[in-house]
């Protein structure tokens, strides 16, 4: 959970800046490390070195910010590779080939 502590009340504000950090290190912390996109575990130590790094671990967002998504919402933060971030655009994730769902 989000500590809750008095800067929490802060945390809702802005898009940029603290807030987001904290929502960053939260999940960093309390997370799986798993790419929620490709199922795989992302690699924190890479990511530690190399932040830029392809397969370095990011966060997204299951809504897009450009479709109303909540970015400072811990329930709306998921983690990913870059590779798979960027990859998804503000699509809907791909489902994986062991879990595919007919529309
Ligand atoms: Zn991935």
């Amino acid at each position: 959970m989000i500590p809750d502590d008095p800067t929490a009340l802060d945390y809702r504000r802005g898009r940029s800046g603290r807030p987001l950090q904290r929502l960053k290190a939260w999940l960093k912390d309390e997370g799986t490390n798993t790419c929620w996109l490709c199922g795989r575990p992302i690699d924190m130590v890479l990511t530690a070195a190399d932040p830029n790094h392809r397969e370095a671990w990011t966060l997204d967002h299951r809504v897009p910010l450009s479709r109303g998504g909540d970015p400072l919402d811990p329930a709306n933060a998921r983690e990913a590779h870059r590779r798979c971030n960027s990859a998804r655009g503000n699509r809907e994730p791909r489902p994986r080939p062991n879990a595919s769902r007919r529309w």
